[in-house]
């Protein structure tokens, strides 16, 4: 067994990684490919490692936990929003998985480190990247059937909520600066037209860098 595969067994498979698709998913993608030359021998560590700028890559557990959460359906058509692209690891397994893959970067220059590894090195030809500040979405692109944030918000940015679609569902880490849980927001539908209201999920505690933005964190 290689590492990949060690990793896949006891860090996602016994922690309750059940989905074939995102196992699968986590199995053809070489987190090596995301890192820098001197952290590559840690590629397949369940831990974040750092990409610069005072940036991570996401452990491998909370990349797979959080695709799980999403539950992009096996058939049809999915767009899927990414906010904070970073490495650009957990967009390549986004893209494993969905139709369309749109994701939202505020640092241009890890935005262009990810657009070369997965479009020149990878070869990934849906997935479209955009600098900017993630906290107010995408409006020219919405509205998209899942939305993931891979930073930490303090409280779901209500520009996302409003891009969702029908059925749609927001997965992201939601909290305090150094500590956040994973939260589920879907609409629970009622009987009146248009009538919905969100409901949140909380699942595994997590720490993720902050979602710095207009809806999100003021800078330090
Ligand atoms: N999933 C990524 C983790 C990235 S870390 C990976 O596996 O590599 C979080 C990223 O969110 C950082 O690159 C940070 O610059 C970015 N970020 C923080 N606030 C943002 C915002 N408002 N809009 C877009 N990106 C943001």
């Amino acid at each position: 067994m290689n590492a990949k595969e060690i990793m896949i067994l006891r860090h996602l498979a016994a922690r309750g990684i059940k989905d074939a698709r995102v196992l699968a998913a986590m199995k053809k993608i070489p987190r090596e490919a995301f890192l820098d030359e001197k952290d590559r021998p840690f590629a397949y560590d369940d831990r974040a490692l750092p990409i610069g700028d005072g940036q991570t890559i996401s452990q491998p557990y909370i990349v797979a936990k959080m695709t799980q959460l999403l539950a992009i359906g096996a058939i049809g058509k999915c767009r899927v929003l990414e906010i904070g692209t970073g490495s650009g690891y957990q967009t390549a397994i986004l893209a494993e998985l969905a139709s369309e893959v749109f994701t939202v970067e505020r640092n241009p220059r890890l935005a262009e480190r990810a657009r070369g590894i997965l479009e020149d090195a990878l070869g990934y030809g849906h997935i479209h990247f955009s600098v900017g500040d993630g906290t107010l979405g995408l409006p020219s692109e919405a509205p998209f059937d899942r939305i993931i944030v891979t930073a930490a918000a303090p409280s779901v940015p209500l520009p996302l909520f409003e891009q969702l679609g029908k059925n749609g569902r927001i997965v992201l880490p939601v909290g305090e600066r150094h500590a956040q849980r994973l939260a589920v927001v879907s609409m629970r539908r009622r009987s009146m037209p248009g009538g919905g209201e969100p409901d949140v999920e909380f699942d595994d505690g997590c720490v993720f860098v902050p979602l710095v933005g207009k809806c999100g964190f003021s800078e330090q």
